[in-house]
């Protein structure tokens, strides 16, 4: 029987993940990588512009092990875990808010390790070739072929392919050859606010704040976060207006805005390291949804190349991984019908890489019927969850959520899931948590307006039955309380 062959372009996480999987499950794999090879010494250091350290969660890791139990332990073993979120008020108090009230954490990791991971993972594989420094420069999705330029010697390496699959990222050239061969809607748009990352080194050789926790420092319309790596520094993050970024032009000013906003993290920073935000690159945030995700049996889009996002709810990578998961399930269950196929045990050994155009359709199709929609749910999520990390997390109303929530998970844990629970602890999909929480939120202000109603009656009621008599007042009557009631 013919082996079939997949052509990935993109060899950053996601691309990296997927060529994983399609090793294992029989296929013959060619990856494409524009960047140079990051595990080669005379790279390192150079890095593409997007974060240094990422949080992976519930969804990321049950990708990961759904591959290979083994390869989720060498990740396990290069994560710091966060318990919660350590917010940073102006005076310099901090206070500690759990992520679950169970226990669970995210994990910080470092990008150019967890990508070195999965590269070496896939060639071990026969059969997978990585090249890099090859960049798409044209796709036929017809003829089910690409062909590549050789950034090094300038030369063009034409391919096919049974599949092709665009793991290129945010400016996926994959999506727009993809335009030319279907209908897609697509809806991209920038933020007001862009990003950029400091580096809070380690003081006398430890970290220099809790390294349990997911540093914020909160302030309404921007803010600042932290998170641990490795070689006990932290990476943080400041994200803001453009205008705001704008109005920094000197060293005092920068210094000001410190002083001003973020007093309690200059000696942990130092000058040195303040100072990088004029030297330190900015990037843009933007979100872009779109759908459909392939074209026939003969090509796919998958991670940021189908769904950028903001990073808010750190869940870009996560949700990618979890594209290549639901495909690889997807595959499965044509492969093997009878078995169940979101059993990653009983899928062990399943192959894919006989299927026919006509499965590999059958599987694609289903697969567009459920990732868009995702995977928009998430950017809405993302999108929600700055207001709540630049500002919600301070309010009064926010904490009473966090703490009622959490004690009714407790003791209704199917009926009430917090939404974080929801979306990094779980795998129930975006979408349906979006709704779930939704209705949540519709209850919680229910009991809310009626814990309220009946304590203003109650106070009501004590005023008029002790002061009434002496004001010349007297307590309604039942039908008059029911229509108080009624409003
Ligand atoms: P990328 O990582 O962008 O990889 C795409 C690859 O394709 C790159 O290696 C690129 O070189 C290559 N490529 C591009 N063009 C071509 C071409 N023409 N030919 C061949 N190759 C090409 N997500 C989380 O889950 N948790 C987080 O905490 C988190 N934090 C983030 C913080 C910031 C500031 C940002 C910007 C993003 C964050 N994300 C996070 C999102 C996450 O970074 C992305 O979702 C993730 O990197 C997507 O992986 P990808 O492989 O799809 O794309």
């Amino acid at each position: 029987m013919k082996q079939n062959k997949v052509v990935i372009s993109g060899g950053g996480l996601v691309g990296s993940l997927a060529a994983c999987y399609f090793a294992k499950r029989g296929w013959i794999v060619e990856v494409y990588e524009k960047r140079p090879d990051p595990r080669d010494p005379d790279n390192a250091g150079k890095r593409n512009h997007r974060s240094i350290n990422l949080a992976i969660s519930t969804r990321g890791l049950s990708s990961i092990n759904r591959l290979s139990p083994d390869v989720e332990k060498k990740v396990m073993d290069i994560v710091l875990p966060m318990y919660g979120r350590m917010i940073h008020s102006l005076d310099g108090s901090t206070n500690a808010q759990a992520y679950s009230i169970l226990g669970k954490a995210i994990n910080s990791v470092d990008r150019g390790i967890l990508n070195e991971i999965l590269l070496d993972q896939c060639e071990t594989f026969e059969g997978t070739k990585v090249f890099f420094q090859h960049s798409l420069e044209q796709c036929d999705m017809d003829a089910k072929t690409a062909t590549f330029k050789n950034l090094v010697t300038g030369e063009e390496v034409f391919t096919s392919a049974d599949l092709i699959i665009g793991a290129d990222g945010a400016h996926s050239p994959t999506r727009k050859f993809l335009q030319y061969y279907t209908k897609v809607n697509i809806e991209q748009k920038y933020i007001d606010h862009g990003y950029m990352e400091l580096e809070m080194k380690a003081k006398d050789g430890n970290f220099a704040m809790d390294k349990e926790h997911l540093h914020i420092w909160p302030r309404k319309t921007f803010m600042l976060i932290a998170l641990p790596n490795l070689d006990k520094s932290f990476t943080c993050t400041l994200f803001m207006p453009w205008s705001k970024f704008e109005s920094i032009k000197t060293e005092d000013d920068l210094n000001e805005f410190f002083k001003e906003y973020f007093p309690d993290s200059i000696p942990l920073f130092g000058q040195e390291s303040i100072n990088e935000f004029f030297t330190n690159p900015k990037g843009a945030l933007f979100y872009v949804k779109c759908t459909p995700h392939h074209y026939k049996s003969n090509a796919v889009i998958v991670g940021d190349a189908a769904h950028c996002t903001v990073p808010f709810y750190a869940q870009g990578m996560n949700c990618g991984f979890e594209d290549i998961e639901t495909l690889d399930t997807l595959l499965c269950e044509q492969a093997a019908p009878l078995i169940d196929s979101k059993d990653p045990v009983a899928c062990q050994n399943i192959k894919t890489s006989t299927l026919t155009p006509e499965q590999i359709e059958a599987a694609l199709i289903k697969y567009t019927g459920c990732r868009p929609r995702d995977s928009a749910s998430m950017i809405d999520l993302a999108m929600y969850n700055y207001i709540e990390m630049r500002h919600s997390v301070n309010t009064f109303s926010y904490k009473a959520r966090l703490w009622l929530e959490g004690k009714l998970h407790l003791i209704m844990p199917k009926v009430v899931i917090p939404l974080y629970t929801m979306v990094s602890f779980s795998k129930i999909s975006y979408t349906d948590a979006t709704i779930q929480w939704k209705k949540q939120t519709k209850a919680l202000q229910n009991v809310v307006s009626v814990f309220t109603k009946l304590s203003l009656a109650t106070i009501a009621v004590l005023l008029v039955k002790y002061s009434g008599p002496r004001l010349g007042l007297r307590l309604p009557s039942f039908a008059e309380v029911a229509r108080i009631f009624r409003k």
